[in-house]
This record gives structure tokens, C-alpha cells and sequence, in this order.
């Protein structure tokens, strides 16, 4: 595989920016060799500036749920372009994406639109502290939720620390206020509620897709809307992964656990810069300029990017199989990596949920992070390389989530799947 001019644009990005990429996941720096720069994208695939071409299971890490370039999202955008960029003024496109949204969530009675995810859970967290008058909340290793300095806290000493900052130049001051419990483990969640009388919410992602592909059990979500019921917490599902690609209603639709608010990104743009957060209507109410908790954006509610999340969420409540299909083909393509590992003695660990997928190399069930930080990162990168170099763009990390497009046929997974029985024999 030809990779001349992607290793030459990334040495000029180097040059003025910081690691030459602008999202430090997309450097490839944990499989190695270096990011294929992309000259444009067609459907499923993803074309490179050296002419090669992907089935790109990225899709720029989920909001493309139709693939790249989706004609109706395509023109929708255009047609909006035409009228304008950016007014700073209320436009009625934003009342129908809220309503739409509105009406398919039980636990959403209002919405805010912002610009991305990191915006939406940051302004969720805030009201939550607002509307309880509470300054802690609870997170949990490995679920990831932007990079706001409370948010950016890693596994310390495990669970139940006060949290350390995870990067340099968020002060521990801000993170204090930050309790780490355990993914899947509710005695975890209980010692936060022994440690504090003050927890404002506990914040988690109901399908984690930030650790790999690690869903929560049904009965740990229960648990946690008992907790949060009997400690008047709020309980804020962030669904900016999950939400759109779980299922029609993200982990929603799976769960009959109902949060007191939800965030959402990534799917409910269409490809454009959108985020989200949503409630219950006393909390919602709390929120500037009907309540004193402060948030607000320039950019916020975006018409072009209104409109590419009307249009992709139309098209995704219009098709009733969609979803079906979805969890056909990510089935398909993961017993297929499963069956080639088994071939190959390789331990794998795979799932899916709706349109989201995940495999480990891993010879246990991933039920938290720490499970999931014992997965063999070496055989993963060589898998990543091996994948590339036969046509398909996998996330270049063990622990990220693989996405379905509709516009994935049944004919790239099966040639998927025969790449990855090559692959894999060459790696055992
Ligand atoms: C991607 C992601 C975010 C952050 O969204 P950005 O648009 O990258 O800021 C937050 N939470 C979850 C669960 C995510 O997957």
C-alpha cells in the first residue's frame, strides 16, 4: 500500500500543529505508523490523498449513520447554505429538531442545542449542580465525556479516590469535586454516596463505547436509579455515542431506566458540528434565561447544522428496518472475527448494540475498564496495520466502539471477514 503523499501532509501538519492532527485520537499513535490524511469520502468508503480506498468503520468516530456524503442530508445542507450561515437569531428549524427529540424521549420535556459533546455534558453537569445546589458528582472509569477540566479525571488508586486530574493543567481544585466509581459495579457507586452527602449527579455512558464496546448491565442502571432516587441525585445518561446508534432511541430503547437528563452528539448533527442536553421540565427550567444557571453559544443551534441533524434523524425515523439491519450486519461482522480468531487460537471478546460494535483481544468478558486494560494492545495494533493495508479503516485504538453505515453492504462484511481470517493468521 502506497502511503507517500498521507506520510508527507503529515510531516508539513507537524510542522504548526501540535502532533499534526486537531483530536489527539487521530494520531495513530497507539498502533503505530502514521494517519492516512483523506482526500474524500463516498458512501462506506473513505479515499486517501495517495488513492487508496477504505470501508471505513469510523465514520468519523459515529455521526455518520448513513455514510459519507448521504444525498438527502447532502442537500439539506445546501439548501441551507444558500439562506445563510449563521444568524445569532432564533430560526424555527431548531423548534422542530427540539421537538422531534422531545417527543421521542420519555425523559426529555426540553432541550438545548450547543456545538459539540464536551459543550453538551459540561452544561449538563453544570445545571445538574445548579438545580440540586450540590457540587459533587460521580463518574466512572473508562466512560469518557468530553474534555471539560471536571470531566478530564482518570482511575487514580481506583475506585471510590476523590479524583486526580488525568492531564496537566486542569487543577486538582477542580477535580476534587469528581468521585470514581467502578463500570458495572454498584457496592463502587454506594461508597461515593458514604464519602458525600453532596453528590449532584452521578453521569455515566448507559453504553460505554469510550473503553470499547461495554454495555451496562440492566440491573447496575436499575440500581442507580434507585440510589439516585433515594439520595435526590440526578441520574444523566450520555448518550452522545450511543444515542441514534444503540438503537432508534439510543440506550433508551434498551433500557427501561429512565434518566432525569441526557446528552446527545455526534448522530444528532449528521456530521456537522451539534450537541445537546435534555431533562425533565423543572430542571430544564432552571436554565438561563428562564432560570439563573448560565450557558450560552454563538454557534449554538447552528441553522446549516440544524438542518443536517433534521434531515438525518427524518431519515432515520422514516426507515423502520433500519436498525434491524443494522445489528444484522455488525452480528455478521463480529461472529465472523470471532470465528477467525477461533481458527487462529486467538482469544477475542465481541458485541454489539444496534449499529455499534466492539471486539476485544481479550481472553475474559470486558465488564469495566480495568477488565478492559487487560486486553493485548500489541495483537491489536498488528490487527489495526493488517486491516489497513487490506482495505478497511478501524479505529486506531483497542478501545474504541466500530460503527455501521447504511450504506455498508452485506458484501463488505463478508470481504471484511475473509481480510480478517488473513490478518489474523498472520498475527497468531
Ligand atoms: C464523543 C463523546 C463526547 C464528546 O463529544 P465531542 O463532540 O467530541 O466533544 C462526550 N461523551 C461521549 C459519550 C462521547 O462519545
Amino acid at each position: 500500500m502506497k502511503t507517500d503523499s498521507s506520510r508527507k501532509a503529515f510531516e508539513l501538519a507537524q510542522d504548526v500543529i501540535p502532533g499534526g492532527v486537531d483530536s489527539p485520537v487521530r494520531a495513530f499513535k497507539s498502533v503505530g505508523g502514521t494517519p492516512i490524511f483523506i482526500e474524500k469520502g463516498e458512501g462506506a468508503y473513505l479515499f486517501d490523498i495517495d488513492g487508496n480506498r477504505y470501508v471505513d468503520f469510523v465514520q468519523s468516530w459515529g455521526p455518520l449513520i448513513f455514510g459519507h456524503c448521504d444525498k438527502t442530508i447532502e442537500t439539506a445542507v445546501m439548501d441551507a447554505v444558500t439562506r445563510g450561515l449563521s444568524f445569532g437569531a432564533p430560526t424555527e428549524v431548531e423548534t422542530q429538531l427540539a421537538n422531534k427529540i422531545c417527543n421521542m424521549f420519555e425523559s426529555i420535556d426540553k432541550i438545548r442545542f450547543v456545538s459539540s459533546g464536551t459543550e453538551a455534558v459540561m452544561s449538563a453537569i453544570r445545571l445538574a449542580r445548579g438545580f440540586t445546589c450540590r457540587d459533587d458528582i460521580v463518574k466512572f472509569e473508562g466512560c469518557y465525556h468530553g474534555h471539560s477540566d471536571s470531566l478530564l479525571v482518570q482511575a487514580g488508586s481506583g475506585a471510590v479516590t476523590f479524583g486526580t486530574p488525568s492531564s496537566p493543567g486542569v487543577p486538582a481544585d477542580f477535580t476534587k469535586h469528581t468521585l470514581l466509581a467502578k463500570y458495572n459495579d454498584i457496592e463502587s457507586v454506594k461508597k461515593c454516596f458514604e464519602n458525600s452527602k453532596d453528590i449532584a449527579c452521578i453521569i455515566l455512558e448507559p453504553i460505554a463505547g469510550n473503553m470499547g464496546l461495554v454495555p451496562a448491565d440492566e440491573k447496575f442502571l436499575q440500581d442507580l436509579r434507585s440510589l439516585c432516587d433515594e439520595h435526590g441525585t440526578l441520574l444523566i445518561f450520555d448518550e452522545v455515542m450511543s444515542g441514534f446508534r444503540a438503537s432508534l432511541k439510543g440506550a433508551q430503547g434498551i433500557t427501561k431506566v429512565v434518566p432525569d437528563m441526557v446528552t446527545f452528539g455526534k448522530v444528532i448533527g449528521g456530521g456537522m458540528p451539534v450537541g445537546a442536553f435534555g431533562g425533565r421540565l423543572e430542571i430544564m427550567d432552571k436554565l438561563s434565561p428562564d432560570g439563573p444557571v448560565y450557558q450560552a453559544g454563538t454557534l449554538s443551534g447552528n441553522p446549516v447544522a440544524m438542518h443536517a441533524g433534521m434531515a438525518s434523524l427524518d431519515k432515520i425515523t422514516e426507515d423502520k428496518e433500519l436498525y434491524a439491519r443494522f445489528e444484522s450486519k455488525a452480528q455478521k461482522l463480529v461472529n465472523g472475527f470471532k470465528e477467525a480468531a477461533n481458527e487462529n487460537g486467538i482469544a477475542l471478546q465481541v458485541d454489539v448494540r444496534g449499529s455499534m460494535f466492539g471486539f476485544f483481544f481479550n481472553d475474559n468478558e470486558v465488564k469495566n475498564f480495568d477488565d478492559a486494560l487487560k486486553s493485548d494492545t500489541d495483537r491489536f495494533a498488528k490487527f489495526h496495520q493488517g486491516m489497513l493495508n487490506e482495505g478497511f479503516y478501524f479505529a486506531c485504538s483497542q478501545f474504541e466502539t466500530g460503527f455501521i453505515c447504511d450504506a455498508m453492504s452485506e458484501s463488505m462484511i463478508d470481504d471484511c471477514i475473509e481480510a480478517a481470517k488473513k490478518v489474523l493468521s498472520d498475527i497468531k
